[in-house]
């Protein structure tokens, strides 16, 4: 396949329908080299994985990779932005759990202290120059304080500055996903993420098995766009994630969970 990994796909330990092992299999008879299970973040309120779930899930992969060597597969979430100020639910204590972070924006998420000002105009729909001007902050402030590796389908359901946050992406090393299931940008917002030079990857974000290594959007919308596939991190190459480079990022989020939200 001329994709080589895919990074976001869910499984029955959140939202998924499939176990692991489905997902594994699905990626080895495509060709995948690489395959991220990226199980929703902790505050995710209806489909959250729960912590103590993590050292299940690594064992599981563990057994499978003697089963598959041909797939690497890596343990992941896909963490939720809980506040403007960037806060994500990855505590410090988790980072040595996971190989990889994705994060996006969610509606339905638990914060400390609750961020009505942040959440009520997302899932009301609105898109006004101050609910704008916060999603831009809170990418900015997240992508800053957190290594993650993967923006999730920036700007869904958070109308944002797409240009400001591809910038950060390509800043920090944060790879801007092109998402199989929902591209919330218009065809001019993603020209101008591309011209802003930032890396693509696409995932499939699967819920089930069989999406596992589903491009076809992804593929779809750039094409269009006349950008080449050579543009995706995970196209005819592996991606380098930015936090399992040495160098490590700015800020730290030791407290994704405390006061200052
Ligand atoms: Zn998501
Ligand atoms: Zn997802």
């Amino acid at each position: 396949m001329a994709f080589w990994g895919d990074y976001h796909t869910h499984t029955v330990y959140s939202h998924g329908k499939g176990s692991i092992e489905d997902s594994v299999l699905k990626a080895a008879k495509l060709g995948l080299r690489e395959l991220g299970i990226t199980e929703h973040g902790f505050n995710h309120l209806c489909y959250n994985l729960r912590r103590g779930e993590l050292a299940r899930m690594r064992s599981q992969i563990e057994m499978l990779a003697q089963k598959y060597p041909q797939v690497k597969v890596y343990v992941g979430v896909e963490a939720n932005i809980l506040s403007p100020k960037g806060k994500i639910d990855v505590r410090g204590s988790d980072k040595p759990k996971l190989d990889i972070t994705v994060c996006g924006y969610h509606k339905l998420v638990r914060a400390f202290p609750a961020q009505p000002q942040y959440f009520f105009p997302n899932n009301l729909g609105l898109s006004g120059a101050k609910t704008v001007a916060r999603n831009t902050a809170a990418y900015l402030s997240a992508l800053e304080k957190n290594e993650i590796d993967i923006l999730s389908h920036p700007g869904n359901s958070c109308k944002c500055d797409v240009r400001e946050v591809a910038r950060a992406c390509k800043y920090f090393g944060t790879y801007f996903e092109l998402n199989g299931k929902r591209i919330s940008l218009s065809d001019d917002e993603l020209a101008a993420v591309a011209e802003e030079d930032c890396e693509f990857i696409a995932s499939s974000d699967a819920h089930e098995p069989r999406r596992v290594g589903d491009f076809s959007l992804p593929v779809k919308r750039i094409e269009k766009l006349g950008i080449p596939l050579s543009r995706l991190a995970n196209y005819e190459r592996l991606p380098q994630f930015r936090s399992r480079k040495e160098a490590k990022h700015t800020g730290d989020n030791e407290n994704a969970m405390g006061e200052e939200l």
